[in-house]
């Protein structure tokens, strides 16, 4: 199909439906005047290959003429913009192969000077007579105004007052005037028809939201800033609702295709096991108790997500889960990422299950121990038969392991609840392997935990396949841990005066050492000399463990016990202690070269120390952290507080790292933002959920069903479940 075939002026032409977006992917660019092959190669360069490719790709910034500087105004050091003319511009070859391009641009006030070095694709970009944007700082050379490097935009001979500025790319051969051109074509032909509107009316009004036709003219050349914003709007909230239809789509496609257990949530086990424990539950868990609980009285699987800070009492949640599944006559699985956390959930959650008996299913009147088992790849030999045997009839209640739950060999008589901790670890594989174990006619419940909370809005999205659930209550009596950051040499040494000072009071401390993204053996290298160091002179005459991924998992266990014994004072580690290392006789923590950590995982750590009686400190070494970096440390300093940190780590990272370091290349999702937006993800994600509830195929919104398949390429929805 091309654009004159269906835009031209006939009246029959005007009688036809509004364009559709699927109208719009059908055009090769090709249709529109001007873009020829050279063109068209150039703009598949950038992704832009369908008209739609076209509408979409959206100015990167706009430039309001009315706010621009006179070149007379400029002042020395200062940031500007300015809109000039080209007069001459003159190429040179610098020692070496270095280049330097030498341009003088003017407006009616003076004559400015614009120097690029390196950059000689500048000498086809520009020639004189050309209108100019011009960003830059002046800086003052030999008495002439000049900017080295500025950035630079042709806007053309513009009238209008806000002018767009796309994306451009110097090395493909496109300029901002020319995308303008071809977009300005595409909507003058596609003024007749109109483009269509697939949000009905209502959800438009109920958000104050344009229409598209408008939406789309005015993100192309808005007339006034307010104008742009509108369309933003309306465009983000079209994202957005396309993504959460597909996520919500998705999720309950999946509902309706796995068979679930109806668990008894009316047992006693769970009632008898909250009464024993020594503390009330706190307000947080009871209410997601009850979530979890509604989940798992329901026959549909449950896939939920367990959100809380270290330390908020995850432990309790996921236990009344798994025993829901015992009490039933079905067994509980827990999945941690690593050896030492697995063996210290086991310690804890036997501790936590002590005495608790359950029915025996020989004998109507006796009741039997409650029982727990822990498998890793450590277990070997009788004792890896005797659980696997064990678990295959039923005579282990739950199960805690890590990866070694998954594997060929291991069966369940009647698998009802698997928790999966620190979710982060593991992937969407590896929770779907784990369900999988489950029998054939029923599909377990799935709780996934995670200490490394995520803001509300990119949960929405980041585990859109997930209903989440969030602690966000600390169980009382919990130390509150001090953080300081020591940046400079005397502070340094404070700091190791103050691990000893510790000691000398019969507590622990943990000394973390940086991460190396390189190489374990490089990692292991750094945090033996570091461990040598403090022995031989900091910390001379304590008692000093070292604990690294090298080391064999026996190996490691030793170093454990030994920590937790009280055997050694001080454990200098890698981040194998990030997650689940539980002693509470620990109460300082020194982690070195903090600023090479991000806030997750330092907020992680952290959470190593504080868990007894006694008051606990965070010191964090780092010389020279400046920027964000700094920023960082800051934030740490201030909260202990995993959610407003992890705001704080959105703000000063963007979004970008949560959804991965991808492309954003043809991704549907070109305006939105987590960071930005967040008011928009939770209206689409209402608007997605209402509109499925009415309509669950989407058969009535055909429009909008077609655009879902359209736009958003599998990876968006693919690449958001994937974490
Ligand atoms: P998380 O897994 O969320 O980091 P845990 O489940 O390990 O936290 O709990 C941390 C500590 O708090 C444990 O020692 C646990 O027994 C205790 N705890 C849990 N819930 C409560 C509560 N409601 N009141 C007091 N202490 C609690
Ligand atoms: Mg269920």
């Amino acid at each position: 199909m091309t654009l004159s075939s269906v835009v031209s002026s006939d009246q029959e032409v005007a009688d036809r439906p509004p364009l559709t977006m699927a109208e719009f992917k059908a055009m090769n660019v090709e249709v529109l005047s001007g873009v020829g092959r050279a063109k068209a190669k150039a703009l598949a360069a950038v992704e832009v290959e369908s008209v739609l490719d076209l509408l979409t790709y959206y100015p990167r910034r706009y430039i309001d003429r009315t706010n621009r500087a006179a070149i007379s105004d400029l002042e020395d050091g200062v940031e500007a913009m300015v809109m000039a003319r080209v007069d001459s511009v003159f190429s040179k070859r610098l020692r070496g192969s270095r280049t330097m391009v030498r341009v003088t641009v003017s407006d009616d006030t003076g004559r400015l000077g614009l120097i690029f070095f390196n950059q000689p694709w500048r000498d086809r970009q520009l020639s004189e007579g050309q209108e100019v944007v011009v960003f830059g700082k002046l800086d003052r050379y030999r008495g002439q105004n000049q900017m080295t490097n500025p950035i630079v935009d042709l806007v053309g001979d513009e009238t209008g007052r806000i002018v767009p500025v796309y994306p451009q790319s110097g090395k493909a051969g496109l300029q901002t005037r020319e995308i303008r051109r071809w977009v300005d074509e595409a909507l003058r032909r596609s003024e007749q028809r109109g483009i269509s509107d697939p949000i009905p009316e209502s959800l438009r009004k109920h958000h104050g939201l344009i229409d598209r036709h408008q939406a789309i003219d005015s993100i192309h050349r808005p007339e006034t800033m307010d104008v742009h914003y509108a369309a933003r709007n309306r465009l983000v909230f079209d994202e957005l609702l396309r993504l959460q239809l597909k996520l919500i789509m998705r999720k309950r496609a999946v509902e309706q295709s796995a068979v679930g257990i109806t668990h008894d949530t009316s047992g006693e086990l769970v009632d008898r096991f909250t009464s024993s424990l020594g503390f009330p539950l706190t307000s947080a868990q009871r209410r997601v108790i009850g979530e979890v609980t509604a989940d798992l009285a329901r026959p549909v699987p449950m896939h939920r997500l367990l959100q809380g800070d270290v330390g908020a009492g995850k432990t309790v949640v996921a236990v009344v889960a798994m025993l829901t599944a015992v009490q039933g006559g079905h067994q509980g699985a827990l999945m941690a990422p690593t050896e030492v956390l697995a063996t210290q959930h086991y310690l804890g959650v036997r501790t936590l299950l002590d005495g608790l008996v359950v029915p025996a299913s020989d004998s109507l009147l006796a009741d039997r121990p409650l029982r727990v088992a822990l498998l890793t790849n450590q277990t070997a030999g009788a004792e890896r038969t005797r659980i696997q045997e064990s678990l295959a009839s039923g005579a282990i209640d739950i199960v805690i392991g890590t990866h070694s739950l998954i594997q060929e060999g291991v069966d369940f008589s009647s698998l009802g609840v698997v928790v999966v901790d620190e979710q982060h670890r593991f992937g969407v594989e590896q929770r779907a392997a784990l369900r999988a174990k489950g029998s054939q006619e029923a599909s377990p419940d799935v709780l996934v935990m995670t200490a490394t909370p995520i803001p509300r809005t990119a949960a929405m999205t980041v585990y859109g396949d997930l209903d989440v659930s969030t602690l966000d209550e600390m169980p009382p009596g919990r130390t509150p841990i001090a953080t300081r950051w020591a940046g400079t040499a005397p502070e340094e040494a404070e700091v190791w005066e103050q691990v000893r000072a510790e000691v000398g009071q019969g507590r622990q401390a943990y000394v973390v050492c940086p991460l190396i993204e390189e190489s374990d053996s490089i990692e292991a290298r750094s945090v033996t000399e570091t461990y040598e160091r403090l022995q031989a002179d900091e910390l001379a005459g304590l008692r000093v463990g070292l604990l690294h991924g090298r080391l064999t998992p026996a190996e490691k266990e030793s170093v454990m016990d030994l920590f937790r014994s009280g055997g050694i004072d001080v454990l200098v580690a890698t981040t194998v202690i990030e997650v689940g290392v539980d002693v509470p006789n620990a109460t300082i923590m020194v982690i070195v070269d903090a600023d090479r950590f991000g806030i997750a995982q330092l907020h992680q750590l952290r959470g190593r120390v504080g868990r007894g009686i006694h008051e606990s400190w965070c010191c964090l070494l780092a010389a020279d952290a400046v920027g964000i970096a700094a920023e960082r440390l800051r934030a740490l300093v201030e909260t202990t507080n995993g959610f407003e940190l992890a705001e704080a780590d959105l703000e000063l990272r963007g979004e970008g790292t949560i959804l991965g370091e991808r492309q954003k290349g043809r991704s549907d999702l070109q305006l939105a933002s987590l960071r930005r937006d967040k008011d928009w993800v939770v209206w689409a994600r209402q608007a997605a959920g209402e509109m499925l509830d009415d309509d669950p195929d989407l058969q009535r919104h055909a429009e909008l069903r077609s655009e879902v398949e359209l736009l958003l390429v599998d990876d968006d929805a693919d690449y958001l479940m994937k974490s």
